[in-house]
């Protein structure tokens, strides 16, 4: 098999950590890569750079893969997110984040059949980065929401559910406020369906979905949704099904796809070893099955499977007392 070149920015904080794991893991279920290691977040920062630089950006451009650990962002000051900087730059415009129940780990939905997918908008949005305060007492943030926009993430949506054989998919939105922005993606979501008629389409207002999610998860199918509402959608998701720790992502554009888990950089365990790298990882089953590689990613994804269900080496995320790299060594164990 030809070596694949892929884009590696292990990122900051516990970055690092979990892409050595994520990597060493990949490489042991057979993927032949040569990884271009790139800088972004704090290690670019340090070398007096911004946090997504132009090369790194075009590096990606040039390799068109990416997996990518996460970056922090200062909350309320300091520099723009490399996240948004990434998104917006290389147009990857969805943001998928798969929420399956993973049987053998403890949760308070263990017993519930979970296999959802959010299909998150991932330019536009509060998160266009428009903001500005014309009076000491005042900010304000400008909500972009454009109908190509619209239009094209809500044809992804539909595409992956008739792609994947699923039957429904909910729009979620806030349009009884914000009537013209949230209308807006609305009318195109409905608009959309009209091409993809054997599938069930229905909408939910954000807050009542979020209820329901914490409720009745096994009734949802597919969410498409705006950037904010995704963002927070998908982590209340990851809290369903074991943690952050195991909530896998992917970025796609029209001509780069960045594979990332949903959680942040974790200061407060960064350095310490201990971290879960299977978020990471499974974002790197995406990125295998994105390449065509779907045997290695099922391999690897049993192994993990068996670990889970034999319980003995977990992470503390995951109510066990494992290293990274006792975790990392059981998943390689487990292959062989
Ligand atoms: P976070 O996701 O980093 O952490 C939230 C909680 O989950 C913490 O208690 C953390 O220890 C735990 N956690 C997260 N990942 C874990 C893992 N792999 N294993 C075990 N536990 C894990 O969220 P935060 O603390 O709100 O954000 C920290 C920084 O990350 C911020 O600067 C934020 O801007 C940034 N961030 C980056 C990304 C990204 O790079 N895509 C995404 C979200 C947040």
């Amino acid at each position: 098999m030809n070596k694949r070149r892929i884009a590696v920015i292990p990122g900051d904080g516990i970055g690092p950590e979990i892409m050595a794991a994520t990597l060493a893991i990949l490489e042991a279920g057979g993927l032949k890569a040569e990884w271009v290691y790139l800088e972004a977040g704090q290690p670019a920062i340090d070398q007096g750079r911004s946090a997504m630089p132009e090369e790194t950006l075009e590096a990606i451009r040039q390799i068109g893969i990416a997996l990518k650990g996460p970056t922090a962002t200062p909350v309320g000051r300091g520099h723009p997110s490399a996240n948004v900087a990434l998104r917006k730059a290389l147009d990857l415009f969805v943001n998928v984040r798969p929420t399956r129940s993973l049987p053998g780990l403890k949760g308070y939905f263990m017993d519930t059949k979970i296999d959802l997918i959010i299909v998150r908008e991932n330019t536009e949005d509060l998160y266009a980065g428009i903001e500005f305060q014309p009076h000491p007492d005042i900010a304000q943030a400008v909500k972009v929401i454009t109908r190509p926009g619209c239009r094209r993430l809500c044809k992804y949506a539909f595409q992956l559910v008739r792609e994947q054989g699923r039957k429904k998919i909910t729009a979620v939105h806030k349009a009884n406020i914000m009537k013209l922005t949230d209308g807006m993606f609305l009318d195109e979501y409905y608009a959309m369906a009209k091409n993809y008629p054997e599938i069930e389409a229905s909408d939910i207002i954000v807050d009542n979905c979020c209820m329901q999610l914490v409720t009745h998860p096994e009734k949802f199918d597919v969410l498409v949704t705006e950037n904010l509402y995704g963002d927070i959608v998908s982590d209340l998701c990851a809290g369903l099904v074991g943690g952050l720790g195991l909530a896998a992502g992917a970025n796609i554009g029209e001509n780069c796809a960045v594979f990332e888990a949903v959680h942040g950089s974790a200061p407060d365990i960064a350095g310490k070893g201990i971290a879960n790298p299977t978020a990471l990882l499974f974002s790197g089953l995406m990125m295998l099955r994105h390449l065509g590689e779907g045997s290695t990613a099922d391999k690897i994804g049993k192994a993990v499977l068996r670990t889970f269900a034999e319980g003995k080496v977990l992470t503390g995320d995951m109510g066990g007392t494992a290293t990274t790299q006792e975790y990392t060594d059981e998943v390689i164990r487990q292959m062989q």
